[in-house]
């Protein structure tokens, strides 16, 4: 028999809790935490990325600071914007949407966010301390797989954990996270041989590759701890993980849905690190 991992309900509750500390903060400190939020140009998938994070701002008692630029804005435009936030005393975490505008090298941008205030975790410096496993804040995505598997318990130690994917913003963090934990740990990628046995041998499969519906019964180990971060479309139109949810769930000792699995817990994931960084910047 599977449980379905909630990742609504353990947003809503992880919330509730992160309201709290928000709270706490101020009694401390006497402001409210804040977090700038940084968009060039009119990405309509971004506008609506943008508008959920000011909401959960809202709804956790963050103050954001939403800056929208148009898509002609020039590098030396945003870079002074960034400095500006990063000297920003009331500004606790600093968050640029991406993907940017083609003549905007992100990198470069990326790197002007000081890295206590670099709440996506994208950064060099960040990435570079997860992979010491030195504190530090964690990419939101898979910092939530990690509080979906804690809520039930899932021990990590000594299991097999395969990651179908590689970028830098999911599977790379993904797989240290899991490998600090004590998984040992495969990463799987478009140019892997063999997937399906890599993914057979899982005890924990984490689904990170961008392909609707992809990862089908037949990958899948009985009893595995099946974790889908895949946000698709599926021939109708229909958001869709990369699971194939309906046949694959069967085999599972627990499941994560899509929508409402990894897909709540990454913004919730962003207040929590913006929450975190305020209090480690106070050294609170
Ligand atoms: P990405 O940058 O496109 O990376 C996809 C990865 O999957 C790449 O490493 C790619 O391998 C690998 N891959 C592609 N096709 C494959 C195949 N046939 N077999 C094995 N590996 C394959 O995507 P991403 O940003 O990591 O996001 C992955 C998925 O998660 C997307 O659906 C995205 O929408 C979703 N997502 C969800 C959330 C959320 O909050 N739920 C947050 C972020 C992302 P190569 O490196 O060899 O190209």
């Amino acid at each position: 028999m599977y449980e379905v991992i909630d990742g609504k309900q353990l947003a809503a509750s992880m919330r509730r809790d992160i309201a709290k500390e928000v709270e706490r903060f101020k009694s401390l400190n006497g402001r409210q935490i804040g977090l700038a939020v940084v968009l060039v140009g009119e990405n309509a998938a971004s506008q609506i990325y943008v508008r959920n994070k000011t909401r959960a701002c809202e709804e956790v008692g963050i103050k954001s600071y939403t800056h929208f630029l148009s898509a002609e804005t020039t590098q030396p435009e945003l870079e002074r914007l960034i400095k500006t936030l990063a000297a920003d005393d009331s500004v606790d975490g600093i968050l640029v949407q991406l993907p940017l505008p083609q003549h905007i090298d992100a990198a470069e941008i990326l790197r002007l966010i000081p890295v206590e205030k670099d709440v996506d975790g994208f950064s060099e410096q960040n990435i570079g301390k997860l992979a010491m496993n030195r504190e530090c804040l964690v990419s939101c995505t898979p910092n939530g797989v990690m509080k979906m598997l804690a809520s039930k318990n899932i021990s990590l130690k000594g299991k097999k954990a395969v990651v179908v994917g590689r970028s830098n913003i999911v599977g790379k963090p993904m797989a240290l996270l899991l490998l600090n934990a004590d998984a040992t740990v495969t990463v799987c990628h478009s140019r892997t041989a063999n997937l399906k046995e890599e993914c057979l041998g899982a005890d924990i499969l984490i689904a990170a590759a961008g392909k609707a519906k992809f990862i089908t019964a037949d990958m899948v180990k009985e009893g595995a701890v099946v974790v889908d971060v895949g946000m698709n479309r599926d021939e109708n139109g229909k958001l869709c993980g990369d699971v194939d949810f309906e046949n694959v769930k069967h085999k599972c000792s627990y499941i994560t849905p899509v929508p409402g699995g990894v897909g709540p817990m990454t913004v919730t994931m962003l207040m929590y690190n913006t929450c975190v960084a305020a209090f480690r910047r106070l050294k609170l």
